[in-house]
């Protein structure tokens, strides 16, 4: 059968921004070489991601036509920066929106987006996007998005756009798959082929991120609960936002969002039963980790090793900057052997080192890491030796590593930015192999279970915070808020729910 050529415009634009950190994110931050991306290398530019699964299945349609609309890709500091300034919202999504206008018309819009990008003077930017892109192509235009679980989202971006589509797990194993389905959906909806009835439910829990692992109880059975509904009803699709609680907005905290085909009775009950069976659990969430203070930490991790349960993982979740120097100065101070420091960022000093031309073999004495700021503690000196200097496929200077051999075969790697190793693979890529070590200290939350858990190479997992509750905190209370009213949200207060 023939069908009517049908054109989608797609578009990014995604951060996960940490407000309280110093240094705003610019236009710099995302104009790199390849980005900001157009055309078939913007439809290009994620293979594996959201925006490759939306290209697969899009063009497994009969007489589907794609253009992507010029968008920057993820930011060269990655979540190491702070509030996006209104500039660069402004100079990007006005490039985006002039461009809609000049390649229009358009049946469908898809835009990629995170849900915690966090813009100076925009509070809700997810939906202002939407909002825009709505204006430019018009009322009958079906737009969807697909989002990162730590999105803080409400009802308002589904007031401008059609449809939603969320990652569930956490590490975000799925968000290929969200793509696929965001294409299925928005060709479907434009050929009346599905009516989109949606519910969106805050729920007045707020959390933060290293407890969110999807992996066990309660994390895990909300997520059931949301594959169950998809599971036993045609034309359900469920998604859980944890939130992020790092980006301070006013709609931080848990969402669920529910849509169906044209049934919004049928949302609205799949929604209260997903957001109550969260509110009913909400103490097993908030306790569904154990956390130790770094010295502790490290001194399991030495009885770990002597036991035989190596290798080990530490885990400081709390570290924003990716310059904190409070587990390292710990690992050194408690003298672990065979422990891979992974990584701190050091962007001055990566940039003197290699404008020296450091090479393997020199000598290394220098302090390292801290100063960012106060979370980040005090730079902490180390001698050693030089083994490795290593640019990442890209070569851009961003991607430097200097890897340091120090003290009863440990090794530290300095990169300019915050590196989260969530694969064994980024270590075995840059000439380290995790298998050499006893203890591995890396920064991340829980993105390192994919590679360091969920595969089974630790043999003991520990995740550590300074003993401060700098900004990285789980006591979200001591976060300088100006947004988010703590008091609305469990724990922090008594909110009436369900
Ligand atoms: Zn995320």
């Amino acid at each position: 059968m023939n069908q009517k050529a049908i054109r989608i415009a797609v578009l990014k634009f995604a951060h996960e921004t940490v407000t309280f950190l110093p240094s705003d994110t610019t236009i710099d931050d995302f104009t790199y070489p390849g980005s900001p991306a157009k055309g078939e290398a913007l439809l290009a530019s994620e293979p594996d991601s959201y925006i490759g699964g939306f290209v697969k299945v899009a063009r497994e349609f009969d007489g589907v036509e794609l253009v992507g609309i010029e968008s920057p890709l993820w930011s060269k500091r990655d979540t190491g920066s702070g509030w996006i300034t209104n500039d660069a919202f402004e100079h990007f999504v006005g490039r985006m929106v002039e461009e809609l206008a000049a390649q229009g018309p358009f049946d469908g819009v898809y835009l990629s987006l995170h849900g915690a990008m966090g813009v100076r003077g925009v509070p809700r930017p997810e939906a202002e996007i939407a909002r825009r892109v709505r204006a430019a192509v018009g009322p009958k235009v079906f737009i969807t998005g697909t989002f990162d679980p730590h999105g803080n989202e409400d009802e308002e971006f589904l007031r401008h756009a059609d449809m939603a589509f969320t990652v569930k797990y956490f590490p975000h194993y799925d968000m290929y798959l969200q793509g696929e389905r965001a294409a299925r959906m928005l060709v479907r909806a434009i050929r009346g082929d599905f009516k989109p009835a949606n519910v969106t439910v805050k729920v007045p829990i707020i959390s933060p991120t290293v407890l969110q692992w999807t992996g066990a109880s309660a994390w895990r059975d909300v997520v059931q609960l949301a594959l169950t509904w998809e599971a036993r009803a045609p034309d359900v699709y469920v998604n859980v936002f944890f939130g992020f609680p790092w980006c301070d907005g006013p709609d931080a905290g848990m969402t669920i969002q529910v849509q169906t085909n044209g049934k919004p009775e049928l949302a609205r009950k799949v929604a209260d039963d997903i957001a109550g069976t969260a509110w009913r659990r909400r103490d097993e969430l908030l306790n569904a980790a154990t956390i130790y203070q770094i010295a502790e930490g490290v001194t399991l991790a030495r009885e770990a090793v002597a036991k035989g349960a190596s290798p080990v993982v530490l885990a400081d979740y709390s570290d924003r900057s990716g310059s904190a120097t409070w587990l390292l100065a710990e690992i050194i101070r408690q003298d672990l052997g065979k422990t891979l420091i992974a990584t701190i960022a050091d962007a001055d000093a990566v940039a003197e080192l290699l404008a020296a031309g450091i090479k393997p073999g020199d000598a290394f004495v220098r302090a390292i890491g801290g100063k960012f700021d106060e979370s980040a503690g005090e730079p902490v000196r180390v001698s050693g030796t030089v083994l490795a200097v290593s640019n990442s496929a890209s070569g851009m200077a961003e991607d430097a590593w200097i890897v340091v051999g120090f003290g009863r075969g440990n090794v530290l790697v300095l990169s300019p930015v915050l590196v989260q190793v969530k694969e064994l693979v980024t270590l075995r890529t840059r000439g380290i192999e995790p298998a050499d070590f006893d203890v591995i200290a890396i920064k991340s939350r829980v993105h390192f279970r994919r590679g360091f858990d969920d595969s089974g190479f630790a043999k003991t997992i520990l995740l550590v915070e300074p003993a401060q509750p700098f900004m990285g905190t789980v006591h979200l209370q001591s976060l300088p808020y100006k947004f988010v009213e703590l008091e609305k949200y469990y724990p922090y207060g008594a909110p009436a729910f369900g």
